[in-house]
């Protein structure tokens, strides 16, 4: 964000540019919202959580939450098996340095929007109609989160329940896929601003719950791995970062699904009613990068679901690659 819109924005807020404080909101005991678990039907009423970090948002019953500490998001993103039943919903949540609580569940808003009105940077769809082609190449069709890294995301793998000793590479190349802007519509690679380095494995587990439908606290590494899910799942993405002085990207911890068979050309054999490993993990990186869905008819990496044996499509398409340098082209 640019210095003069952090500004008004600090300004439009009332509230100074000073440092984001971590301590407990205690001048605001007397009337705060003490509930630990909060419905987004309470979140309308723009309640002051007591204390945030120590709060969930209740999406449905099934789906939650973990709200963050004054002054982050959090980002919760997940792709689906087409033809599924996952009625998991994209949420974001943003608390404010006095506990307000804004979560964007599906685009819709509840609770305190004056949180990022004043933000030029929030969410914002891009697209075009065209005719689509199967290929994707004929549309710009991108969806630009509100957050991006200004610094190298650096990334662990965590191994535990890989499907396969290939699948750290396949993450590796995923990465690659947006850092090098390979496009299925291009023959040239397109230089990017952003950068991703890779540190080793982790036996930190990617930091949403075991049903991984919560993304639970962020611990500070940006993880990927593997976890069991429904199998109407086939990956999760948390993102964490902060909004109010500045907007960045802390922390992405993505998690594919275990419980899937999984499609690694390593092994030598044809696709047999498995998903394209490689392609889930490049969408997955596209929501740690900032990109948010767009329509499947769209026919991009980041549509909202994919299929078994789509193993042509690794590389970006057009809006893909619209999307990767609207945020990170030089
Ligand atoms: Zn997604």
């Amino acid at each position: 964000m640019k210095a003069f819109t952090t500004v008004a924005f600090a300004l439009a807020l009332g509230i100074g540019l000073g440092v984001v404080s971590n301590a407990p909101i205690a001048s605001a005991a007397s009337t705060c919202n003490p509930e630990i678990r909060i419905s987004i039907g309470r979140l309308e009423e723009n309640p002051v959580l007591c204390d945030p970090q120590l709060s969930v948002l209740v999406l449905d019953g099934a789906h939650s939450v973990a709200i963050p500490r004054p002054g982050t998001f959090v980002e919760v993103h997940f792709l689906a098996r087409d033809g599924g039943n996952w009625n998991g919903q994209d949420t974001s949540i943003f608390v404010g340095e006095k506990g307000s609580t804004l979560a964007i569940v599906d685009g819709k808003s509840f609770g305190d929007e004056s949180l990022i009105s004043s933000n030029p940077d929030q969410l914002q769809t891009v697209t075009q109609a065209a005719t689509q082609a199967p290929s994707g190449c004929t549309t710009n069709a991108n969806s630009v989160g509100w957050a991006s890294w200004n610094k190298a995301m650096q990334w662990w793998y965590a191994p535990n329940n890989e499907p396969s000793l290939y699948a750290r590479n396949r993450f590796g190349s995923s990465f690659q896929t947006w850092v090098r802007g390979l496009s299925r519509c291009t023959n040239y690679e397109t230089l990017t601003a952003l950068n991703t380095a890779f540190q080793g494995n982790s036996s930190l587990a990617p930091s949403s719950s075991a049903s991984a439908t919560s993304c639970i606290s962020s611990e500070g590494k940006s993880v990927v791995g593997w976890k069991p899910m429904p199998l109407d799942l086939l990956g999760v993405t948390c993102t964490w970062g902060e909004f109010l002085f500045s907007t960045s990207m802390s922390e992405a911890d993505i998690a594919l699904n275990s419980s899937q068979p999984w499609f690694f050309p390593e092994n030598g054999l044809p696709c047999a009613n498995q998903f394209n490993m490689q392609q889930a993990a490049t969408h997955e990186i596209g929501h740690a990068i900032g990109l948010g869905h767009v329509d499947t008819s769209y026919n991009q990496i980041m549509g909202p679901s994919a299929s078994v044996c789509e193993v042509g499509s690794n590389k970006l398409g057009l809006g893909d690659l619209t999307g990767l340098l609207n945020i990170y082209g030089k």
